[in-house]
């Protein structure tokens, strides 16, 4: 094994700890979401549009002021082409194989295909996940059924066989028989090895920085380990149950009970409730816009934890309902 090359297992945490960026901020913002519609909601809508181009801005600094990705840079790695150049010596011409640094086509290629790809990887795991929907709506036509099964079959047999290369490739760098950990990689002829860096103070010396760009820099290298930490922390703050100390006067709205039946104010939509069929009472509107009864959506989201109609996550069941005043 070669030493410069990071292992197997530090490559798949990389992809762990890569593949959880998305997902968190996404969580994050799911959380806020709820809490401030108005202003966020638009944001959690085009969030994979917004994620790719945060991340496209943020990798395209890492590239090229490291030749890494930022969890390759946080991990001290660096990227490097690996190929075959044509070197003249004379009249011969001889092609010799080669390990240098990127250059900017390079770049831009890993850059694209670092952001591009899983963002179109989503669009069309969306598309598939709405075909898969349509094709169990009754009354669609035989011959599109038929499409559309066969998309979607095509679809996953791609992917996996996208999967079942990446694992080929993996035990191969497993073996020391490549240098690459993954398809794209193998595509672009770049490899990672651990990086030989100098002390940055000296390198630094020949020009002055200005303070601004000191301060991009220190946010920049530094963002994504806050960030992780932000991301425990917000972790250990919802799930132990400080948050109810400083936010009781927020809920007791939604923790009053149902109002007494038997009361002349009595009143009911004229509409049945879809969780026990019989006329409203006491009408309460849950975060989906569904309507149904107070006990009823009171004993059904303590128990399911999601919406009775849409089947919808709901991520705070308890707040996720309230009295309707008509
Ligand atoms: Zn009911």
């Amino acid at each position: 094994m070669n030493p410069q090359l990071p292992s197997l297992l530090e490559h798949l945490e990389k992809e762990q700890l890569q593949s959880l960026i998305s997902p968190s901020l996404l969580h994050i913002l799911a959380h806020y979401a709820q809490k401030y519609p108005r202003y966020l909601l638009k944001v959690h809508k085009y969030y994979d549009e917004i994620y790719f181009a945060l991340s496209y801005l943020v990798e395209q600094f890492f590239l090229k002021k490291w030749n890494a990705t930022m969890v390759e840079h946080l991990l001290n790695w660096e990227r490097k082409y690996v190929g075959w150049k044509l070197q003249s010596a004379g009249i011969n011409r001889n092609k010799t194989y080669i390990t240098c640094n990127l250059n900017n086509t390079d770049k831009k290629q890993k850059l694209l295909t670092l952001t591009l790809f899983p963002y179109l990887i989503r669009k069309l795991d969306d598309c598939i996940a709405s075909l898969s929907k349509r094709l169990t709506t009754p009354g669609l036509s035989f011959p599109k059924a038929r499409l559309y099964g066969c998309i979607i079959k095509l679809y996953r047999k791609l992917k996996s066989c996208w999967n079942i290369l990446t694992w080929v490739i993996r035990i191969l760098y497993m073996c020391g028989k490549t240098q690459y950990t993954n398809v794209i990689d193998l595509i672009l002829h770049q490899k990672v090895i651990y990086a030989q860096r100098t002390d940055s103070s000296n390198t630094r010396n020949d020009a002055p920085i200005s303070a601004s760009t000191k301060l991009r820099d220190f946010i920049l290298e530094n963002g994504f380990t806050a960030f992780i930490l932000a991301l425990r922390l917000l972790n250990w703050w919802n799930e132990n149950d400080y948050q109810k100390y400083f936010s009781v006067s927020k809920t007791w709205f939604t923790n009053l009970g149902p109002p007494r039946t038997t009361m002349a104010s009595d009143y009911h939509t004229g509409t049945s409730c879809r969780i026990c069929g019989s006329i409203i009472q006491n009408p309460a509107v849950l975060t989906t816009g569904f309507v149904f009864c107070y006990p009823c959506i009171q004993g059904w989201v303590s128990e399911n934890q999601c919406c009775p109609v849409t089947r919808v996550p709901l991520l705070n069941p308890e707040t996720s309902f309230w009295r309707l005043m008509l």
